[in-house]
């Protein structure tokens, strides 16, 4: 009987298994995963009602994520971008490396392997908590100067954000003590450096390139000149030139920060501003046909409530429960092919799991 039993229970495991994460008959050649950093279901209500460029409407195929960290009920930006690289939970604060300080494998790395291109876009820095989960392995996010380090071998093809605070020495306008120049060295191993986003308007660089656009952050969206919608498109249209298909991840990272912040305005201009990487992704994807979009938050930040309409202006009124991340389930919103995985509610390693099956269909999981 207890045969059985443990027969019966190994079957059950190994179908839930195959079922599950190896399901790739409809497996897209593309993926670009979109990142609202503390983008609750509140901010995504919130573009729905009243954004003109409002993009999630577009989605049929809709689920909500469960964003709990290997120790926490409520994830910081660390492991919550570090269940979606890797298809693991690990602690608070930790980058692509698990509980036990064993590093984790990221889907970019993965990507790289396999020849497919790879691009990672944030309007923070580009060592910051979410971008830094899939360029880099750390026991703690702060060490945003060796994340740096980091990132000069990780072969990434396209890389856009801030952050050269971390990447250059103080004679040049950095943060650094030890006088090394990262930008130099990134040019060493094969990099166009982009000053500015203007210059990608003028010509697109033929080989692999980054850009820093910043200190610490990109400014808000609504002092640029320049939308996330603009990175996104460039660098899709570089990483799509590569024959065995792309991955992209684009962070929104400052709603999070609006969010701590309770910053109304500033919140609303970063959500048009993620819109606009979303439509990026998604006009790129329906011309493609081959090309899967996933949209959704590390966390939800604030849990704000639409408590009504500004008569004059139109535009929604708040309030809200906190300054802090929540536990609440954020939504996922998917096109293209594979988006049916992505529905129900699920883990957030699940979905990094799925993910990464996509891109090496083999990659088992404890
Ligand atoms: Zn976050």
């Amino acid at each position: 009987m207890i045969k059985k039993i443990f027969y019966y229970a190994t079957v059950a495991v190994l179908l839930t298994a195959t079922v599950f994460y190896s399901k790739n008959n409809n497996k897209p050649k593309n993926i670009i995963l979109l990142i609202g950093d503390g983008m609750g279901l509140s901010q995504v209500s919130i573009s729905a009602i009243s954004m003109q460029n409002d993009q999630f409407k577009k989605f049929l195929s809709v689920g909500l994520v469960n964003t709990c960290s290997a120790d926490k009920l409520i994830t910081d930006s660390a492991a919550g971008a570090t269940a979606y690289a890797t298809g693991y939970r690990t602690k608070n604060g930790m980058i692509s490396i698990d509980e036990n300080g064993k590093v984790l494998e990221t889907i970019t790395e993965i990507a790289n392997k396999k020849k497919i291109a790879t691009g990672i876009i944030a309007t923070s820095s580009i060592t910051n908590a979410t971008p830094a989960a899939f360029i880099s392995h750390n026991g703690t996010r702060k060490e945003e100067y060796g994340i740096a380090d980091q990132i000069v071998k990780c072969g990434v093809d396209v890389l856009l954000g801030a952050g050269t605070d971390f990447f250059l020495p103080k004679d040049k306008g950095g943060k650094r003590d030890d006088k090394k120049n990262l930008i130099d060295s990134m040019k060493s191993v094969g990099y166009e450096y982009i000053s500015n986003p203007s210059l990608l308007k003028e010509k697109l660089p033929s080989k692999k390139f980054f850009g820093l656009f910043g200190s610490l952050a990109l400014p808000h969206a609504k002092e640029r000149d320049y939308s996330l919608g603009f990175l996104t498109d460039k660098a899709i249209e570089h990483l799509s030139k590569n024959k065995n298909g792309f991955f992209l991840m684009v962070e929104g990272s400052q709603m999070d920060w609006a969010a701590d912040q309770n910053d109304k305005d500033y919140l609303f201009g970063e959500l048009r501003d993620f819109n606009s990487a979303v439509e990026a992704a998604l006009k790129f994807a329906e011309k493609d046909n081959n090309t899967l979009v996933i949209v959704l938050a590390d966390h939800d930040t604030g849990s704000l409530g639409i408590s009504g309409k500004n008569k004059e202006s139109g535009e929604l009124d708040v309030v809200w429960a906190t300054k802090f991340h929540t536990a609440n389930l954020v939504g996922i919103f998917s096109y293209g092919p594979g988006s049916e995985m992505f529905r129900g509610i699920q883990d957030n390693y699940i979905i990094g799991r799925k993910l990464i099956n996509f891109i090496n269909p083999s990659a088992s999981w404890k």
